[in-house]
């Protein structure tokens, strides 16, 4: 069987492997990444945020994304019947990026493999994940090729960021359910030739469907945009006797937002059904590797956190990755579970703050303070690590006491 010896392999090629495999490459160690999909692949998850961006230009990617033309984003627009509540990325309380992109996600993964591929990184399209054993922090991975050849890649350290896959924890066991409720999601990607008319393109728009079921807007550069409902399955099975295209063409009708532009538009292909996406693992890390991106906590669609704690996670893994293998001790608990759980934590008080009603009463209140839209904008923006900001630092204790205070003192304002 052929072996290849590597410094580190990097498992999945999507955001959080690409970051992490250009970041390890460019202090200059040998890295191999493999992905089980032909690239481009459909994946879902869209709607990036500004945080993103430092990690993607730590990974020296920015530039061959820029180069794309992808569709600039500047905010994102809530919607609730009437009430309308606009974030704008450039009136936020954190100083960093105040744009980002909406991205057909095949193109995006496949620009950012591409570009590690091209500054030295090996890439192993459509060869999967098998098997790993462990000694010590050194490993041999088992790969197969779409041939069916079985090969050996035998690394000092592993990157799984494998994302849906969940390869190291399924191997060894490690899955754990997460305390999100389960909740599914259809969703198209629909054409849109009539986007200016009803909304601008550079922003996303999040439309409160029902109070715990919403809907995401995210138009592409391509005059294409995606339309996605999230919900309880149960808000699902109530139209479970019709084919997912008569189900989501009748539920964009029955959404006075959508109907007019979307009602008789062409899906692009099949819509799509997710769910019992919220899951984490027992452990982030092991002696040789680490877990990055979804393969640690995936929470829920709600305010596009997915791709930005994928990169900033590989974006601290890859780091600390190098001063290891570098020889320095690293305390992977307190240099990577603890920072890497904190984004993670923030984002979960305001997805459950969503669901719950409490940041309805915050975004839909009719006069809310400046000081205060900044500090939430720059937590919807991906900076959940400023502990500066109040809404990031105490994010329970303010969430929850900022929505009180809104209904003992304006309840008509947040009806
Ligand atoms: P992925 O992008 O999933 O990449 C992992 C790669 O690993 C894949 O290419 C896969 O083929 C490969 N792989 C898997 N197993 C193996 C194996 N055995 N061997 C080799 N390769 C393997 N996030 C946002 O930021 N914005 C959004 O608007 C958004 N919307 C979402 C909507 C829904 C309904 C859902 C469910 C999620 C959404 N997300 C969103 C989350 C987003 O999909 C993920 O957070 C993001 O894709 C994670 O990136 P990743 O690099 O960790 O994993």
């Amino acid at each position: 069987m052929q072996t290849q010896e590597v410094d580190v392999l990097v498992i999945g090629a999507g955001p959080s492997g690409s970051v992490a495999a250009g970041i390890i490459k460019k202090a200059g160690y040998n890295v191999h990444m493999v992905e089980k999909e032909k690239f481009p692949r459909f994946v879902i998850g869209e709607s990036l945020l500004p945080r993103c961006m430092e990690a993607l230009e730590e990974a020296d990617l920015l530039d061959a994304v820029k180069a794309q033309g992808f569709q600039e984003k500047f905010g994102a627009k809530f919607l609730r019947k009437d009430d309308v509540c606009d974030f704008n990325f450039d009136e936020q309380f954190t100083e960093g990026f105040s744009w980002t992109w909406q991205v057909p996600r095949g193109d995006f993964d496949k620009t950012l493999a591409d570009e590690v591929q091209r500054k030295g990184v090996t890439v192993h399209f459509e060869t999967t994940v098998t098997d790993i054993k462990f000694d010590g922090t050194n490993s041999t991975t088992t790969i197969v090729d779409k041939e069916g050849n079985v090969s050996e890649i035998k690394a000092k350290f592993i990157v799984d960021s494998s994302g849906y896959g969940r390869v190291i924890p399924r191997l060894f066991n490690l899955d754990k359910p997460s305390n999100l409720p389960p909740r599914k999601s259809l969703f198209a990607h629909v054409n849109d030739p009539k986007r200016d008319v009803h909304n601008e393109p550079n922003r996303i728009m999040i439309l409160v469907h029902q109070p715990q079921t919403w809907i995401w807007v995210i138009p592409f550069s391509t005059g294409v945009t995606s339309v996605g409902f999230v919900g309880s399955p149960e808000f699902f099975d109530e139209h479970k006797d019709k084919t997912p295209e008569a189900q989501l063409r009748y539920l964009i009708n029955s959404e006075p937002h959508l109907k007019e532009r979307f009602g008789n538009e062409t899906f692009m292909f099949e819509p799509k059904t997710l769910e019992g996406w919220s899951i984490t693992t027992e452990q982030f890390f092991g002696d040789g590797f680490v877990l990055t991106g979804n393969v640690t906590e995936f929470l829920d669609p709600m305010f596009s956190s997915g791709v930005t704690l994928a990169t900033a996670s590989s974006q601290l893994a890859a780091n600390l990755v190098i001063k290891q293998l570098q020889g320095n001790k690293v305390n992977w608990d307190q240099e990577f579970v603890k920072p890497t759980m904190q984004g993670v934590d923030v984002f979960r008080t305001y997805v459950m703050g969503w669901y719950d009603g409490t940041l309805h009463d915050i975004f839909f209140t009719k006069d809310i303070n400046p000081e205060i839209k900044k500090q939430i904008c720059s937590v919807l923006a991906g900076y959940v690590w400023d502990t500066d900001n109040p809404f990031v630092k105490k994010h329970d204790r303010v969430v929850k006491s900022l929505s009180e205070f809104l209904r003992m003192n304006n309840p008509s304002a947040v009806a």
